[in-house]
C-alpha cells in the first residue's frame, strides 16, 4: 500500500444524504447544491443507482423512469458535478447495491435487469420473492452469491468511476442480503453444496445429496447452518473487497464508504453485513452507520458503540432527521461530536427541506452544522 495519504476524508464529515427525487431536473440540482453550500455541509452522498436503473449516463442500465420527462442528454450526476464544481463540496455517488426494484409493475426499460435476467433475483425458502416494500423485504433483491450479479454491479460501479473522475467517493448502501431468509435460489444451493462438499464425508455428502434431490432442497443449508451464515457473510465481504480493489485501481482517490446497519454484530449476524471486516481490511475507508433512533440517548449510544466496533476507523454517524425536530437533530449532532466521529449525515435533503421548497430546518440547524467563531 502507498504511504501516500489516499483519501481525502475531512475533518469533520457534515453530509446530506440525496435521494434521486432530487435528481429529477437542472433546477432541483442546482438547489441541492445552492442549499448545502448555504447552509454550511461539505459533502454531498448523491443516489445516482436508486433501482438499478440510472441518474447519470450508463452504458448498462436503463436511465432512470423519472427522467423521461427531460431531454435524453440530460445527465444528473454530470449536472451536479458541475454545479458544486469549486463550491467546496464533495460529491459521493450513492449507488444501492443488490437492492434493484420496489413497485408492483415490472420496469418499463426492457434493458432492466430484472427484465433481462430474472434468474438472478433473490429468493427466499420456498423460491419467492417480492416486487414491493409491502412485507419483511424492502422489494427485489439480486442474489450476492451469483458471480454474474457481481460482476454485473461491478461493471455499472466501475463505469461510474470512470466517467465521472471529479467524483470524491463511491458510496455503497443495501450491501447486504435483505435478512437471513434469503438467498436460497438454485444458484446458491449448488453453490454451497460445492463449497461444503470437501469437507465432509462421502457417505455424509450422498446422504445429504440425496435429501436435497428429492424432499429438502435445502438439505445442506440446514445440515450446517453456521457455516451456512459464514458463506452468504463471505459473498458479501468478496464483493466489497472486489468493488474496492476495482475503484482504487480506476481512482486511487476516491473515497469508499457504505451506509451500514448501526450495530456491526447484528449487520453481520442478520445482514451479513460483516462492515467491521471491511473497515480493518481497509476495503472501505469510512462507513456510515444508520443510527435512526429518534431518541437522542438511544443515538449517542449507538454512535459510541459504532466507534468502538470500527475501533479507531472513522465513522461518519448517520442521523435520521426525517423524523426528528430541528432541535433534536441539533442534539444529535452534538451528541456525535461528544464521541469524536468523523462527522455526521443527514437523511435526507429532500425531506428536510421538503424537496428544496423550504429553508426553515437547515436554517433552524445551521449554527450547530457550522459554528462560526467569533467576530
Ligand atoms: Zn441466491
Amino acid at each position: 500500500m502507498s504511504i501516500v495519504a489516499r483519501h481525502r476524508l475531512p475533518e469533520e464529515t457534515r453530509g446530506l444524504w440525496v435521494v434521486r427525487t432530487s435528481l429529477v431536473s437542472p433546477r432541483s440540482i442546482e438547489r441541492v447544491v445552492q442549499l448545502a453550500s448555504r447552509y454550511g455541509y461539505n459533502a454531498l452522498f448523491v443516489q445516482v443507482r436508486g433501482r438499478g436503473d440510472a441518474y447519470y449516463r450508463s452504458s448498462y442500465e436503463p436511465r432512470a423512469e423519472t427522467l423521461a420527462g427531460q431531454p435524453a442528454d440530460f445527465d444528473p450526476l454530470g449536472y451536479l458535478l458541475q454545479c458544486a464544481d469549486g463550491v467546496g463540496l464533495q460529491i459521493h455517488a450513492w449507488l444501492n447495491v443488490f437492492y434493484v426494484w420496489s413497485q408492483p409493475r415490472p420496469p418499463r426499460s426492457r434493458q432492466h435487469v430484472i427484465s433481462r435476467r430474472p434468474q438472478w433475483i433473490a429468493r427466499d425458502r420456498h423460491e419467492r420473492y417480492q416486487m414491493t416494500t409491502a412485507g419483511k423485504v424492502e422489494g427485489v433483491y439480486l442474489c450476492p452469491s451469483n458471480p454474474n450479479v457481481q460482476a454485473h454491479t461491478l461493471q455499472v460501479f466501475a463505469e461510474v468511476a470512470q466517467r465521472y473522475p471529479q467524483l470524491d467517493g463511491l458510496h455503497l448502501d443495501y450491501v447486504r442480503y435483505p435478512y437471513e431468509g434469503y438467498c436460497y435460489c438454485a444458484g446458491c444451493r449448488a453453490r454451497f453444496r460445492n463449497a461444503m462438499a470437501e469437507r465432509v464425508t462421502a457417505a455424509r455428502r450422498a446422504t445429504l445429496d440425496r435429501q436435497a434431490a428429492g424432499r429438502n432442497p435445502l438439505a445442506w443449508m440446514e445440515a450446517f447452518p453456521e457455516a451456512w451464515d459464514e458463506w452468504r457473510r463471505e459473498q458479501v465481504s468478496a464483493f466489497v473487497q472486489r468493488f474496492s480493489r476495482q475503484s482504487r485501481q480506476v481512482n486511487p482517490n476516491l473515497i469508499l464508504s457504505a451506509a451500514v446497519w448501526h450495530d456491526a454484530l447484528s449487520a453481520a449476524h442478520h445482514k451479513f453485513q460483516d462492515w467491521r471486516r471491511w473497515l480493518h481490511s481497509d476495503w472501505l475507508d469510512t462507513v456510515l452507520p444508520m443510527a435512526y433512533d429518534r431518541d437522542t440517548a438511544v443515538v449517542q449510544r449507538q454512535a459510541a458503540q459504532a466507534m468502538a466496533q470500527a475501533d479507531g476507523r472513522p465513522v461518519i454517524v448517520g442521523i435520521g432527521a426525517w423524523q426528528i425536530s430541528p432541535d433534536s437533530a441539533v442534539n444529535k449532532i452534538r451528541a456525535v461530536r461528544r464521541h469524536a466521529a468523523r462527522g455526521f449525515c443527514l437523511f435526507s435533503y429532500d425531506v428536510v427541506t421538503q424537496s428544496g421548497a423550504s429553508e426553515t430546518y437547515l436554517r433552524q440547524i445551521e449554527g450547530e452544522v457550522n459554528p462560526k467563531p467569533f467576530g
